[in-house]
């Protein structure tokens, strides 16, 4: 499609009204500032963050595991398959020359929060936030490349120096979503070996198990662990990590929660050495050793994608993801 019939051209998108309503509509095609491209959406995956946005209504589209191909003629980049990474940054602050590009100084932007989004068929993408996509990836397991995969693999990286699997160390992973089950993944591809799982859903359990991890109950803490990851962001789940973590371990705290968390300072907390660890999403740089990732379990990643559906049934499917009974369903455009 050249660039002039897009001018003015209308796009269809979902609208998240709140009170768990979303609307396919009509809506202009985005504009695209300097320095941006405008991706033609190809697959967009549903994110249990996005929950907040289904409940209260959201300002922009939502949507933020986006997969597409840039769609602007005379740009170098027209024709690449590409994914999306979420937060804007500079490049050139203290934090972005260190690598540590999701934490920008200077420019916090999330696409699919505060700016458009994935669910919907084109959305506007700043340059340096294009990830492009190898062929030997197919379509449907691109958009994993980013939370599922980028946020658990760097979770894990950023805690190695402390806990290195050569110490054959117990590792706890709580909640196993499609992050706690790529934690499990990333666990296991840099040499962790003793992986244990907890979470009240027994499906998830089955794939974690099929993954390679040792079923752990929920709740019990009869035994300690070098090293706990916490994915579900439940706060139940954030004081047992404090509790069971060895002394001279880690938790790293990856869930989110959008409520207040209060920790007791009694003499679980207070009478201890551990580290305490948030990670957050993942530094541009870690693409390359994400994309080897997702080649070294492809059939692995695969089993966590168990939904394609369009746009018009995203209202149905949202509903049905929420409720827990899907892992990873991806939106898929024509
Ligand atoms: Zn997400
Ligand atoms: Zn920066």
């Amino acid at each position: 499609m050249p660039d002039a019939k897009l001018h003015n051209a209308q796009m269809l998108a979902a609208v998240f009204h709140g009170a768990e309503r979303i609307t396919i509509e009509r809506a202009p095609i985005p504009e695209v500032a300097r320095g941006e491209v405008l991706l033609r959406i190809v697959r967009t995956a549903l994110c249990g963050s996005d929950f907040k946005l289904w409940h209260k209504g959201a300002e922009f589209t939502a949507g933020h595991e986006i997969f597409g191909v840039v769609e602007m003629p005379d740009h170098p980049m027209h024709g690449r398959r590409c994914v999306v990474y979420i937060p804007t940054h500079c490049g050139q602050c203290s934090a972005c020359r260190a690598g540590a590009t999701q934490s920008c100084l200077e420019v916090s932007s999330l696409i699919g929060w505060n700016r458009p989004g994935g669910y919907a068929e084109f959305v506007p993408v700043p340059e340096n936030c294009l990830l492009p996509v190898p062929d030997d990836i197919e379509d449907s397991l691109a958009p994993l490349l980013l939370d599922t995969i980028g946020t658990s693999a760097h979770a894990v990286r950023f805690v190695r120096p402390l806990v290195p699997p050569q110490s054959g160390a117990p590792v706890l992973v709580t909640g196993a979503g499609p992050v706690g089950l790529g934690v499990v993944l990333a666990l296991r591809s840099m040499g962790y070996a003793d992986i244990n799982v907890s979470d009240p859903n027994a499906e998830r359990i089955a794939i974690a198990r099929a993954f390679g991890a040792k079923a752990h109950p929920t709740g019990d803490t009869s035994r300690r662990f070098k090293l706990v990851v916490e994915c579900s962001g439940a706060h139940a789940a954030r004081n047992l990590g404090i509790e069971v973590v060895l002394p001279h371990g880690a938790l790293v705290l990856v869930g989110e929660n959008a409520a207040p968390w209060m920790i007791e300072e009694g003499r679980v907390f207070r009478r201890k050495d551990f580290y305490m660890i948030r990670t957050f999403y993942f530094p541009v740089g870690d693409f390359e050793e994400n994309v080897e990732l997702l080649r070294r379990h492809k059939d692995e990643y695969r089993r966590l994608v168990d939904l394609e559906f369009d746009l018009a049934s995203l209202p149905e499917n949202f509903a049905r993801f929420a409720s827990g009974k899907l892992i990873k369903p991806v939106l898929a455009f024509e």
